[in-house]
């Protein structure tokens, strides 16, 4: 048994607390791998933001559990190198699907965990999230449940529909189960292909999709019935344009992916949404550099040639989506 604290790690219950008292959310991006993990912890150290490192069940069978733990320790130094004296750093466990890895996250040093019950029947998510909570809650680890059913394909997780979190459950979901955070489903979904184009408008004068826009009306009502909860709102990819025009031009083939539009998660942002989960972004970042190097260079075979410019792209969308998107920094 190892805990977080020891680690120097924080939990997510101060800072979402005050996100949602000062309108911003906390980012929370995944990571993988060692380029990614730095870049994370550089963008947030410069822009002093609270971060959370988000580690799937994917992750964690692709890098090693012990030795994401030991990443994560390393990243709260690697802060504090950088000048960032009391780092506000989480380690969370993204869509745990079951009691016995949930368990295993929060023995192993990890200040947060999701149980993603969201695909059973509505009193077995509850039995299955109190569980979780109840043994996640002797050790001060936090626990993030879901309530409705995103669209697209995220690692293990995929549905072909989306279904919105139904507000008459979020009492009575919340309080059975003494979740802290609540991820529901408004209409954001995983992965670099959120909508179809048959769900999508065309701009006339670009061509280009244009999303439907992401059900308000259903989060306000949401907060109405649990005013001051923390919300989180997975898949919330933006899909730059750049990025994918990068990654076509430079030998991909990534036709008609697309996102949400910042504007509206800047506005979910400055709402009770706290969290706001972001994978498929640096995926394309990461990816788009790398294309980018190979077209140009075809003799390029050292990895740091070609994974530092990977790098560098990440820490910069990472910036950009604290300080012009989510607003968190200066914030820890
Ligand atoms: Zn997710």
């Amino acid at each position: 048994m190892v805990s977080y604290k020891e680690l120097g790690l924080v939990n997510t219950r101060e800072m979402f607390a005050k996100a949602i008292k000062g309108g911003y959310a906390i980012p929370a991006f995944n990571f993988n791998n060692m380029e990614q993990l730095q870049a994370i912890i550089k963008a947030a150290a410069e822009t002093k933001s609270p971060v959370i490192l988000q580690v799937s069940k994917g992750a964690r069978n692709y890098a090693n559990q012990t030795l994401l733990r030991y990443m994560a320790q390393g990243a709260v130094e690697y802060a504090k190198e950088l000048g960032w004296e009391h780092p506000q750093i989480c380690l969370h466990l993204d869509h745990g699907d079951s009691f016995e890895l949930c368990k295993s996250c929060v023995d192993f040093g990890f200040s947060s965990v999701m149980i993603d019950a969201s695909s059973l029947p509505y009193e077995e998510n509850i039995a299955l999230t109190k569980k979780v909570v109840d043994y996640a809650h002797q050790f001060d680890v936090t626990v993030e449940a879901e309530l409705g059913v995103l669209a697209g394909v995220e690692d293990e997780v995929s549905s072909a529909v989306s279904h919105y979190t139904k507000p008459e459950e979020v009492v009575d979901f919340a309080t059975r189960t003494g979740c802290d955070s609540l991820a529901i489903s408004i209409g954001t979904s995983h992965g670099a292909y959120k909508f179809t184009p048959e769900q999508c408008t065309r701009d006339p004068k670009t061509g280009k999709l244009v999303p439907p826009p992401l059900a308000f009306d259903v989060l306000d009502a949401i907060m109405e019935q649990l005013p001051g909860f923390p919300i989180v709102l997975h898949g919330s990819s933006s899909v730059p344009q750049e990025y994918v025009d990068m990654i076509n031009k430079y030998g991909g083939k990534l036709p008609d992916a697309v996102g949400i539009p910042e504007e509206q998660l800047r506005k979910a942002s400055k709402s009770a949404v706290c969290k706001i989960n972001i994978d498929s972004d640096s995926r394309l970042a990461f990816t788009a550099a790398v294309r980018k190097v190979f077209a140009e260079k075809p003799g390029e075979f050292d990895p740091r040639k070609y994974c530092g410019p990977a790098r560098d792209l990440m820490e910069e969308l990472y910036k950009h989506k604290i300080i012009n998107v989510l607003g968190s920094d200066g914030k820890a």
